[in-house]
């Protein structure tokens, strides 16, 4: 008799069944299973054997044996992973389930390790603490870490996205390396080598854990978009630190979430991470003539009429329009200067703590305030006729650059595969002052992506930055190719405010958010915010484990509710 978990939406309970004495050689924890529940089929996974089934209830059989499915050790991670960001241990079980159905799991095969040269760096990282966050430049080959990882024996490799783990595997397999890319050679991993691919492959089979790397563990896309929000950088930490293996926390930016875990952070030396940071010219929008507030500079302008192939970044998502001074060029702020400030009914408004004040700039009293906003396509045509060269405009619906010299586009121009030598952001202020709380760490990830796109400190080399906030702590560091100089000032105002990682975050929305949340007034260990305007509200308790229980304990009311956990947009 065997204990399963269904795959049923809305359904985390566990039922058991009799095993037929045809199947018994096939079950194993994880193996995915046909049952029959409440008159239909459906798969489900083996969570235990040999259960003591309840006296006196019959027992139905498993149907059949589907495939092979995650081992007991990572069933055990997915719950944990569940409990954590408060999601259905199914939906954890599907990510680290093979794509395909696979008959049978391959035995182990120790074989030779790699020919590659082992980093001195890297293998200081691999030695001597559980967690180790290493920081390197934005333009350096993260493949040194891999390499030496994979050296070691059984590694886990997880990187942002599907096409970077490709080319590391095919370079890992031309130096000898047994290699298993995700989620395509799901089954292999298991007979050891190593394991890489985009952020499931926290959760592929492996063979007993020698290495976890995570390169670039301060990218959005490791974590998961849909409840459970797993990150799969906390998902290699705790599933290292259960295989008693180091893991390796890569970035040229490291999170706070990152270096809040981390044993000891490492950084490559100074002369090597200036070179991988392109040169960082910041164009202080406040020094305009008055009332000129157009979108482009007369720098920008000259940059992008001389530049062989540039990028012009202009993110519109999910952006307030913002207003600025006329006059004295500042952004309307609130009177500490803290928050942007919108135009709601002939009035300033602050939307997060509602101070309101007339249409008048704090710093010089000016009235004449304009908006900052234009939109890619216009943007487009104003450039063109600007630099008297064609601007192709891409954005994630379109995204095709036609050869263009200046590409105008979303964050998405820079994540397409163009060559460029000058990234220019328009409009920087918005992600500097985006009102969520890792706006400041997202804007950084931004200059890292276009520092990358450029290759570096090299000869033509540039990122240029519009803003009316030239001396914004990201853009210091930046300019100084030293992320590690925001970290203390981000870690205290995060601190000051209760944001992760000084405590732990939950976004709650859907229509049964507040009668979910209910419960949790009054209570001293946890507070709630909210509803905000679009009916969401936060949570918020001392740690990842204080806030897991708190929302383990709630009932999920009958009206759809959406929790993320370490929300990476609140
Ligand atoms: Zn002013």
């Amino acid at each position: 008799v065997v204990r399963v978990l269904p795959e049923v939406s809305g359904l985390a309970k566990e039922f058991d069944y009799r095993v037929p004495a045809r199947l018994a050689d096939g079950v194993d924890i994880g193996t995915l299973v046909r049952v029959e529940l409440h008159g239909r089929r459906v798969a489900a996974w083996v969570t235990a054997l040999d259960v003591e089934p309840p006296a006196g209830v019959p027992l139905r059989s498993v149907t059949r044996i589907s495939s092979v499915g995650p081992s007991a050790e990572v069933v055990d991670l997915s719950r944990w992973v569940a409990h954590r960001w408060a999601g259905r241990p199914a939906a954890v079980l599907r990510s680290a389930s093979p794509p395909r159905a696979v008959p049978s799991r391959p035995p182990p095969r120790p074989g030779p390790g790699p020919a590659v040269d082992v980093d001195e760096l890297a293998s200081r990282a691999l030695d001597g603490a559980p967690v180790t966050v290493v920081r390197v430049g934005p333009a350096d080959d993260q493949f040194r870490f891999v390499a030496t990882a994979a050296a070691r024996g059984n590694a886990l490799v997880v990187c942002p996205s599907v096409g970077r783990a490709r080319w590391l595997a095919g370079r890992l397999g031309r130096a000898g390396a047994r290699v298993h890319l995700q989620p395509g050679a799901w089954a292999g991993g298991a007979s050891g080598g190593t394991v890489i691919g985009a952020r499931s492959a926290v959760l592929a089979p492996t063979g007993p854990l020698d290495a976890v790397v995570v390169l670039d563990e301060h990218d959005e896309s490791l974590q998961e978009e849909r409840n459970p929000t797993w990150h799969a950088r906390d998902v290699a930490i705790e599933r290292a630190r259960r295989a008693g293996a180091p893991c390796l926390l890569v970035s040229p930016a490291p999170s706070l979430a990152g270096l809040a875990a981390a044993d000891r952070v490492l950084t490559v030396s100074r002369s090597d991470e200036r070179r991988g940071w392109a040169p960082v010219e910041v164009i202080d929008r406040r020094d305009d003539e008055p009332g000129r507030t157009g979108l482009f500079s007369d720098r920008v302008a000259e940059v992008l009429r001389s530049a062989d192939r540039a990028v012009a970044v202009l993110n519109r998502k999910g952006r307030a329009a913002m207003l600025a001074c006329a006059s004295c060029g500042e952004l309307v702020r609130t009177e500490d200067g803290s928050r942007l400030m919108v135009e709601r009914d002939g009035c300033l408004v602050a939307p997060e703590t509602g101070e309101t004040r007339p249409l008048v700039c704090a710093v010089c009293t000016g009235t004449t305030l304009r908006r900052l906003r234009l939109g890619v396509t216009r943007a487009a045509e104003e450039l063109t006729h600007l630099v008297g060269r064609p601007v192709a405009e891409l954005t994630s619906a379109r995204g095709d650059s036609g050869g263009a010299a200046v590409v105008l586009g979303t964050e998405a121009a820079l994540h397409a595969d163009l060559a460029a030598d000058v990234v220019v952001f328009l409009d920087f202020d918005q992600e500097l002052h985006a009102a969520r709380y890792r706006a400041a760490e997202q804007a950084m990830a931004l200059l890292v992506r276009a520092s990358r796109l450029v290759g570096g400190r090299r000869p033509g080399a540039r990122i240029v930055v519009q803003t009316r906030s030239p001396g914004h702590r990201v853009l210091r560091a930046a300019v100084a190719a030293d992320p590690g100089r925001m970290v203390d000032e981000e870690l205290g105002l995060r601190t000051g405010l209760g944001f992760p990682p000084a405590r732990a975050l939950a976004e709650i929305g859907g229509p049964g958010s507040g009668p979910f949340v209910e419960p949790l007034a009054g209570r001293l260990d946890v507070d709630v915010l909210g509803p905000r305007p679009d009916g969401r509200y936060l949570v918020r308790a001392a740690d990842p484990d204080a806030l897991a229980d708190v929302l383990a304990g709630l009932e999920r009311p009958r009206e759809r509710v959406r929790v993320a956990v370490d929300p990476p947009r609140a």
